[in-house]
C-alpha cells in the first residue's frame, strides 16, 4: 500500500524533530500551515509547544474551524504534549480569558494543562508503554496529564499514576515528547494506525 501522506501542523513548536521521526517512520511528511495542505493529508501530528498559542494561530490563520471538521470526519492524529491538550474534548487550566487553549475534541479525554509543571517543570523517566516490550523513555516538559478517559479510550501509559498516554480509534496522544529520543515506535505505532484506517476505509 502507499506511503501515507502525514502533516505536521507547523504553525508553532517543534515540528521538524516530528518530520524527521515520520520519514524514518515509513511515512510522508509534509508541513501544514494552510488549509489547502490540511486538505491533503491522511493524518495529522501536533506538535508540543504553547497549545494557548498554537490555538490562536489556528484561529488567525482560519484552520480552527476546518481541522474541527476534519478531525470529526475522522482524521487520524497524534498529539504530543502541547498537541495532546488541543485533541482533548476538555482542557482544564486552560488559560487566561482572553488567551485560552482551544480544544479540538477528536478524542474523549478531560486534560489539565501544566499538570505536572506545577510540581516539576520537565522530567525524563522510563514509562511502560502498552504493546510495547521495552519500556518508553518519557521526556516530559511542562507537561498535561488526562484526568479523565472515556469509556471508549484506551490508556497506554501512566507515570506517577497520572494518565500521560491514550488512544481512541485513529487518535492517539502522548504527554511526553518521543520525537526527541530517537526512539521512532510512537511514530511507528501512528504510521501503523493511519494504515489500518486507510485499509478498512475507515473514518
Ligand atoms: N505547557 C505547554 C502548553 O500548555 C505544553 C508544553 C509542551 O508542549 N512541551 O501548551
Amino acid at each position: 500500500m502507499s506511503t501515507p501522506k502525514i502533516g505536521v501542523l507547523a504553525l508553532q513548536g517543534d515540528a521538524r524533530e516530528h518530520l524527521v521521526a515520520l520519514r524514518e517512520s515509513g511515512a510522508e511528511p509534509m508541513t501544514v500551515r494552510r488549509r489547502d495542505e490540511l486538505d491533503v493529508v491522511d493524518a495529522l501530528v501536533i506538535p508540543g509547544g504553547e497549545s494557548t498559542t498554537m490555538s490562536h494561530l489556528l484561529l488567525d490563520f482560519g484552520l480552527l474551524e476546518p481541522l474541527r471538521a476534519r478531525l470529526a470526519d475522522g482524521l487520524p492524529a497524534y498529539g504530543a504534549c502541547a498537541g495532546m491538550i488541543l485533541l482533548a474534548t476538555e482542557i482544564l487550566d486552560a488559560g487566561a480569558n482572553g488567551r485560552r487553549a482551544l480544544p479540538l475534541r477528536a478524542i474523549d479525554i478531560t486534560v489539565r494543562r501544566n499538570a505536572f509543571g506545577r510540581q516539576v517543570d520537565s522530567f525524563e523517566g522510563d514509562i511502560a508503554f502498552v504493546g510495547l516490550d521495552e519500556p518508553v523513555h518519557g521526556v516530559f516538559i511542562r507537561a498535561p496529564w488526562v484526568e479523565r478517559a472515556g469509556q471508549g479510550v484506551q490508556v497506554l501509559a501512566r507515570a506517577s499514576g497520572h494518565i500521560v498516554a491514550v488512544r481512541q480509534a485513529g487518535v492517539l496522544a502522548t504527554a511526553f515528547h518521543p520525537e526527541v529520543t530517537g526512539d521512532r515506535r510512537i511514530h511507528r505505532l501512528f504510521v501503523d494506525m493511519v494504515r489500518a484506517r486507510r485499509l478498512s476505509g475507515g473514518s
